[in-house]
C-alpha cells in the first residue's frame, strides 16, 4: 500500500522550480517570494464528481479542467501565473486514475512555467479536488469587475455556448467537447488587457450571470446584441439561432473573458490583441440604465428565462 507521502512523491513533486520558490513541497508550508513591487493574486476553486464534471470524464481531462479553471480567474484579473497548491481527497490511492490525472494537470503546469508548492491528500468517499492558484500583478494594473463606465465596449473572447453543446450532446460525443473538458485559460489576453479594459471577468456561470457582476460592481447596465454573440460552426451547425444564443447566454463553463473597453482605448486594444488567437468580438455597449437587455439587431428584445448555473 502506499503512503500519503509515497504519494506525494510519486505524482506531485516537480524537477523544475522557480526561483521564486524559497521552499515548496515538503515542509508544513511553502515559502514563496512575490516580485518586487507586484502584489500577489490568489484564487481557489473547488471540482467535484458529479457536480462540476461527470463520474467518467476521463481523469487527463480532469486534471487539466481543475488547473484551467483556477487560471482563467488569474486572466481574468490580468495576472500572470506562478504557484499552484492541490487539494485531493480521493476514494482510493489508484495508481492509474492518479497516473492520468497528473498528466493533465502537469500539461498546464509545464505550459505555463508555473509550480506546485503545496497541497493535502485525504481518503473520502467522493472525488473532490481543490486548487488554489497564485499570480502577479502590479496594484494599479489589476483588472476588477468595478471599472465598467457608461458607453464603454463590451467583449468577449473566443466563442461561446460550446460548453454548453457538449453537457447537451454528451452522449453523442459533441464536436466541442475538448471545450467543455480542456478550457483554454485566457492568460494572455488577460495580460494584454491590463492596461486597456477598464472591467474584466471570466465567464464559468454564463455571459448574462457574469456580465450581471459586472454591471452591479460598476452600477451601470448594459445592452447587447445576441445576433454580434461569437458562435463556433459546430454550435451553429447542432442548434437554431436562438438556441444558441441561450447556450452561449446561459450554459456556462465556457471559460472565455468578458471585458469593457473604454472608446478611446479602442486603437490600444486592436494593437494588444492582434497576435492572440483567441480571437474577441463586440457584443454589445455599457448603459447608465441599471439591467442587461438582450436585443435583436431589429430591435426587439430576446427573452431568456434562466440565466445561469447556480449552486443554490
Ligand atoms: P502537514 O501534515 O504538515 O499538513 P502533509 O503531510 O499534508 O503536511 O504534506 C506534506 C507536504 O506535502 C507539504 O509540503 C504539502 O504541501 C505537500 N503536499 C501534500 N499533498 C500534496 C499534493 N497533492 N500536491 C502537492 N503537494 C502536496
Ligand atoms: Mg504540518
Amino acid at each position: 500500500m502506499l503512503t500519503e507521502f509515497d504519494l506525494i512523491e510519486k505524482f506531485f513533486t516537480q524537477t523544475k522550480q522557480r526561483a521564486d520558490v524559497l521552499l515548496g513541497v515538503g515542509d508544513d508550508a511553502a515559502l514563496l517570494q512575490p516580485p518586487a513591487g507586484q502584489i500577489l493574486v490568489a484564487t481557489t476553486d473547488t471540482l467535484i464528481t458529479g457536480v462540476h464534471f461527470p463520474e467518467d470524464t476521463d481523469p487527463v481531462d480532469i486534471g487539466y479542467k481543475t488547473l484551467a479553471v483556477n487560471l482563467s480567474d488569474l486572466a481574468a484579473m490580468g495576472a500572470e501565473p506562478a504557484w499552484v497548491m492541490l487539494a485531493l481527497t480521493l476514494p482510493q490511492a489508484d495508481i492509474a486514475w492518479l497516473t492520468k490525472f497528473r498528466r493533465g494537470f502537469f500539461e498546464l503546469i509545464d505550459q505555463y512555467n508555473l509550480q506546485l508548492v503545496g497541497g493535502d491528500i485525504t481518503r473520502g468517499s467522493l472525488l473532490v479536488i481543490t486548487v488554489e492558484a497564485f499570480g502577479f500583478v502590479s496594484q494599479e494594473k489589476a483588472l476588477r469587475r468595478s471599472g465598467a463606465r457608461v458607453d464603454d465596449r463590451i467583449y468577449v473572447t473566443g466563442t461561446l455556448g460550446d460548453a454548453g453543446l457538449a453537457l447537451e450532446l454528451m452522449k453523442d460525443k459533441s464536436p466541442t467537447e475538448s471545450r467543455l473538458n480542456r478550457p483554454t485559460p485566457r492568460i494572455s489576453t488577460g495580460l494584454a488587457l491590463r492596461d486597456i479594459a477598464s472591467s474584466c471577468i471570466d465567464i464559468s456561470d454564463g455571459l448574462a450571470a457574469d456580465l450581471t457582476h459586472i454591471l452591479k460592481a460598476s452600477n451601470v447596465g448594459a445592452r447587447i446584441n445576441v445576433e454580434d454573440l461569437p458562435l463556433s460552426p459546430a454550435l451553429k451547425k447542432h442548434r437554431s439561432p436562438e438556441e444558441a444564443w441561450k447556450l452561449a447566454l446561459s450554459a456556462g463553463d465556457d471559460y472565455e473573458l468578458c471585458f469593457t473597453v473604454p472608446p478611446e482605448h479602442e486603437a490600444k486594444l486592436i494593437a494588444a490583441l492582434k497576435n492572440i488567437d483567441a480571437g474577441y468580438t463586440h457584443i454589445g455597449n455599457i448603459e447608465a440604465q441599471a439591467g442587461l437587455r438582450l436585443m435583436r439587431h431589429d430591435g426587439t428584445l430576446f427573452a431568456l428565462k434562466n440565466n445561469g448555473f447556480r449552486h443554490f
